[in-house]
């Protein structure tokens, strides 16, 4: 049989791609190398699926990196909002967190992957599972795709729809690149995105578990600085992570130094000025009582005393100018040496990818080939956590059937 399109992959993106050109009655064929359908799906948002976000869709360009002004036409085509009307029509109600994370009532992500399915079913969408493509080749307009598994293809398009090399157990192992590199597409060397950082020898595995709030934190390299963000930093028996280190890990290479200021939004000059004047007034006190209206945990505090040699019990008077000195920069530049990034068996999604230069972000189509279409996270775009990167691969899977169904 002659397909109208043959979407390679079932993720969120692909499923709904297919599914909205069900819509249209499009003669659609999905071929999935898993025996099921949207395996990465199932255990996204530690099984509960945080398929989007409720903020306006304007700050959704904040989420993306560099690659924001690619997706933003995707976002706008297709938006959060519709996103939930989507599954509340298919009968998967939604919760907001007060965070604005959206997840199923239900909190189980087999209601999103069984709403996609559904969706496909009623549009007379054909998935084969099993068959994991190995190639693709374009002869007089028309597209030929060969499967591991021996099997023969033909259509009028193609979407590659792939995802990344995270988590490659589930089905996206990178295949994809290799896909889009031999239909003369350029790959964005990948790596890991959205992990922690990893220390060998972890001097912070004794203050495993302790989070510290809204810290800034800087990514320099070669005395440059590459990149900044503020959120909640976790210690943990690896090394660090929470939001702020995950949402910035695609920025970090082994060797980089990261600063990380405690007491964001005072600066290190402020709290010079503050201490300077506080400590003279505060003689007996011991410092980890002057301390204390930091609100930083107790034994973080412990930690950074015991590095620059301060016993926490000293008396404020004895505290001399260089010690004072230190302990600000402790609290206000503590640097970090990235020793290594978690690496893609657990990092949640891939950054690099198919050069969005070689694909029209209002169609989704390539540059090079007519007929050829990438979608979702085998392109060069990776969001922060937060629903993001699910919504991202539904508005361009959105896109591109929009344009094949014109
Ligand atoms: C642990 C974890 C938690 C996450 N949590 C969230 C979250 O809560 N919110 C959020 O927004 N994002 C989350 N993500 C990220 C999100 O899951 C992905 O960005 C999203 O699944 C990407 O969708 P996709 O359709 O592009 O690719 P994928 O979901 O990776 O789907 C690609 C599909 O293509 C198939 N495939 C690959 N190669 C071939 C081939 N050669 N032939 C046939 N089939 C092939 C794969 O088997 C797979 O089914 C999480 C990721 C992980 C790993």
């Amino acid at each position: 049989m002659h397909y109208h399109t043959i979407i390679v992959g079932a993720g969120p993106a692909g499923l709904f791609a297919a599914q909205a050109l069900g819509q249209h009655r499009k003669s659609v064929l999905v071929l999935e190398r898993n025996h099921r359908a949207g395996r990465k799906l199932l255990i996204s948002g530690a099984g509960q699926c945080n398929f989007t976000h409720a903020g306006p869709i304007e700050e959704f360009l904040d989420c993306y990196h560099d690659q924001a002004k690619f997706v933003k036409k995707a976002l706008l085509s297709f938006t959060n909002k519709d996103t939930m009307h989507f599954f509340e029509n298919m009968g998967v109600p939604y919760h907001v967190f007060p965070n604005n994370k959206v997840f199923p009532k239900s909190m189980k992500s087999e209601d999103v992957l069984g709403a996609l399915l559904k969706a496909c079913q009623m549009g007379n969408v054909q998935i084969e599972y099993g068959q994991t493509v190995l190639q693709i080749s374009i002869y007089d307009g028309v597209y030929t795709i060969e499967t591991e598994e021996g099997k023969r293809y033909f259509s009028d398009h193609v979407v590659i729809a792939t995802g990344g090399k995270s988590y490659a157990q589930l089905g996206s192992d990178g295949k994809g690149y290799e896909l889009a590199a031999s239909l003369d597409h350029t790959i964005i060397e990948p790596r890991p995105a959205l992990t922690d950082v990893r220390f060998k020898n972890n001097i912070y595995k004794v203050i495993s578990g302790v989070s510290v709030q809204d810290v800034a934190l800087s990514v320099w390299r070669e005395g440059k600085k590459i990149h900044e963000n503020r959120g909640d930093l976790l210690f943990t028996h690896k090394g660090i992570s929470g939001p702020v280190i995950i949402n910035s890990s695609r920025w970090m290479k082994p060797g980089d130094t990261l600063m990380v200021n405690y007491l964001h939004p005072r600066t290190y000059e402020e709290v010079k000025r503050e201490f300077s004047e506080a400590l003279a007034h505060r003689g007996k006190e011991e410092v980890i009582t002057f301390l204390k209206p930091l609100q930083l945990p107790k034994t973080l505090i412990q930690l950074l005393c015991e590095q620059i040699g301060l016993d926490e019990h000293t008396p404020c008077a004895q505290v001399n100018k260089k010690t004072r000195e230190e302990l600000v920069n402790a609290l206000t530049r503590y640097t970090f040496t990235v020793d290594q990034l978690g690496g893609y068996h657990i990092a949640m999604v891939t950054a690099g990818g198919v050069h969005l230069k070689e694909v029209n972000p209002t169609t989704m189509e390539s540059r090079k080939h007519k007929g050829l279409y990438f979608i979702g996270e085998v392109l060069d775009v990776d969001g922060i956590t937060g629903g993001y990167n699910i919504q991202a691969a539904f508005s361009m899977g959105y896109l591109c059937a929009k344009h094949l169904t014109k």
